[in-house]
């Protein structure tokens, strides 16, 4: 389909079958389509993918998409397939003929999208390709990859300032979910783009809700109760810090009912490909995975996305947990953790850093993830806080702590019999230690160091190992303590105690949290169709048939029409293909491929369903 020159919202609704731009879509479309740039900084799910699709349909020429995922590349040429937009892949899985083919037809000013890996799309073969044809738009994806400030700098991104350089005048666009400013200041610069391209859109995800809870052993067992109360049948992550554990994770899965597949560093490219395959292309599978996986996963219905062990940063947390409900509906993003979590990862810092100035930023936003997990307070407020965003109304109300907010109690005296007990004892030993001596125990340790001596000796008596545990974690949490990973966890004093030893602060902590309760009332998902009956009965079918499609032609389902199209079908029971057209998700070209074998399904549970109604 030939769209040159047509109106972006014409492009958006017969297209892609969608009624509306969102709000930040529109005027970036139309600064690419009048020859503008773009640097483009919008929350998972936002819509960036349209913002570069619909100019270079519009505009003549190419449009050239640098991705650093090959794997994936495919999936979304094939989904821009399905629309009927002339899309295709360069790349090396492709054999030499079709490579002719697909240049020839750049050549030609023939196609509207072009998918590139980055260290390509700069050979000087491409380049004069490039140079040859008319060039609608230059886009690249995931463009923090530029960056040596980001999280996940590739090497191989550098080369695009030499793309930029030779095509300055074709518009430009990089999009991405996730930049600090000093990343989108390295972006902006790379590319020589300037301050005014670069439009950054909120990084709220309203729709996902986020829970801490305290890790239990591995705890392997809350995630099956999270899994079994909120998740049963859905399509999600599971990250592990490990390989080991992801494996032992994915086994114990299997073992205790549900269809998971892990995912890590060790397994070969072919297995990895296959799992990552299999996730993308079957309904309701789990994937568990090192931090290897995930990066332009664009599955629009992952429901939940679950931390076993903590993330590196609040930015690949919130990069990670963002792969949840791109569709928009209700997702999780649910964490369990530990101090000693924490620790491990300080100590890796620690061992693996280059330099002080990058240890320090490092521990920097290891504090920054602790005290996330650790708040009393609304954990988007703190996380949006973060990127630098202020949240409109102070609580979001779908987070753990809003939905049921934490007690808190006074507990000045209570610091300050921990704080003094560290120093009593030398700010020499760790949580174990200093807890047996506030607790007035006699261990060999306690005998060797004479520490049945000191002021603080048993004034904890009263309170269990645990409470005691929890409230110097918390005192961690609050900046008072500091563990110090080369001393073997020792405790150390920093100066924030000063004022709460001298009396001249007061100190709350929280209640611990109660077991989670099953609240599948109040806040389970929202999921139009019901359990059973006639609804559901149509919407297994149009599944069943969604996934018959999607097997002959080798595609994800989601690529054929994703899940909120199959709702707005049972909730509207379109009888004609104009009906059908209206519905959210259809345009032309699927309408006319996929109208009437839907609209039989609808058909024939119409038959058989109407006297049971
Ligand atoms: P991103 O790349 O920003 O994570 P995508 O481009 O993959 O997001 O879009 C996320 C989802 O939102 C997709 O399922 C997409 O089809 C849908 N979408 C994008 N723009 C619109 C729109 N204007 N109206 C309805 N749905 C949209
Ligand atoms: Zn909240």
């Amino acid at each position: 389909m030939d769209v040159t020159g047509a109106d972006p919202t014409y492009v958006l609704q017969s297209v892609f079958g969608y009624d509306d731009f969102r709000p930040y879509q529109k005027p970036i479309v139309n600064r690419i389509i009048h020859g503008q740039h773009a640097v483009v900084v919008m929350p998972t799910g936002g819509g960036k993918s349209i913002c570069y699709q619909i100019p270079a349909m519009i505009r003549r020429g190419v449009g050239i998409v640098v991705s650093p995922l090959i794997s994936l590349m495919q999936d979304q040429v094939d989904a821009l397939q399905q629309l009927g937009v002339r899309a295709a892949v360069l790349n090396s899985s492709l054999g030499r003929e079709d490579r002719r083919i697909v240049e020839e037809q750049i050549r030609a000013g023939e196609l509207d999208l072009c998918y590139v890996a980055p260290e390509r799309v700069t050979r000087s073969r491409f380049m004069s390709l490039l140079d040859a044809a008319p060039r609608a738009v230059i886009a690249i994806d995931e463009a923090h990859c530029i960056s040596q400030w980001g999280h996940d700098f590739r090497p191989e991104y550098m080369e695009l300032t030499a793309l930029r350089r030779a095509f300055p005048e074709t518009p430009c666009i990089a999009v991405t979910a996730t930049a600090d400013p000093p990343t989108q200041e390295s972006i902006l610069d790379q590319l020589h783009l300037r301050e005014d391209d670069l439009v950054v859109t909120g990084f709220d995800r309203p729709n996902i809700q986020y829970t801490v809870v305290p890790k239990k052993k591995s705890g392997r067992r809350q995630l099956r109760r999270f899994l079994r109360e909120k998740h049963d049948g859905d399509s999600g992550i599971v990250y592990c810090l490990s390989r080991k554990s992801v494996e032992k994770t994915a086994d114990w899965l299997e073992e205790n009912g549900f269809r998971a597949l892990p995912y890590h560093a060790g397994l070969t490219d072919a297995e990895r490909e296959e799992h990552q395959r299999r996730f993308l292309h079957e309904d309701g599978l789990i994937v568990v995975a090192t931090v290897a996986f995930g990066m332009g996963i664009d599955k629009p219905d992952v429901r939940f996305v679950a931390h076993l062990d903590v993330p590196k940063t609040l930015e690949a947390y919130y990069q990670e947990t963002g792969r949840a409900g791109r569709d928009g509906k209700p997702a999780d993003a649910w964490m369990a953790y530990r101090l000693s979590d924490v620790v491990r990862m300080r100590k890796i810092i620690a061992s693996s850093s280059e330099s002080d100035e990058h240890a320090w930023t490092q521990h920097h936003k290891l504090n920054a993830l602790f005290g996330y997990c650790e708040t009393t307070d609304c954990r988007r407020k703190v996380l949006l806080n973060y990127f630098g965003e202020e949240m409109q109304g102070g609580q979001c109300g779908n987070c753990d702590n809003c939905l049921d907010p934490v007690d808190t109690w006074e507990g000045t005296v209570v610091a300050q019999k921990a704080l003094s007990c560290i120093a009593r004892t030398g700010q020499k030993f760790g949580t174990g230690h200093v807890t047996d001596v506030l607790l007035g125990r006699d261990t060999e340790k306690i005998r060797r160091f004479n520490h049945k001596q000191v002021s603080t000796y048993g004034i904890g008596e009263g309170r269990s190992k645990k409470e005691w545990r929890s409230i110097i974690r918390q005192l961690v949490a609050k900046g008072m303590i500091r563990v110090d990973v080369s001393g073997y966890g020792a405790l150390k004093l920093t100066e924030a105690c000063r004022p709460v030893l001298r009396g001249e602060q007061d100190v709350r902590f929280r209640e611990e949290r109660r077991p989670q309760v099953a609240d599948s009332s109040s806040r389970s998902k929202e999921d139009p169709i019901p359990e059973s009956g006639p609804k559901r009965e149509l919407f297994e079918a149009l599944r069943e048939r969604r996934l018959e499609l999607a097997r002959e032609q080798d595609v994800p389902p989601y690529v054929i029409f994703n899940d909120s199209t199959l709702h707005a079908i049972v909730e509207h029971l379109p009888e004609t293909p104009r009906a059908f057209r209206r519905l959210h998700g259809v345009g032309d070209v699927k309408l006319e491929r996929y109208g009437d074998t839907f609209l039989e399904v609808v058909q024939s549970w119409k038959q058989t369903s109407k006297p049971v109604q």
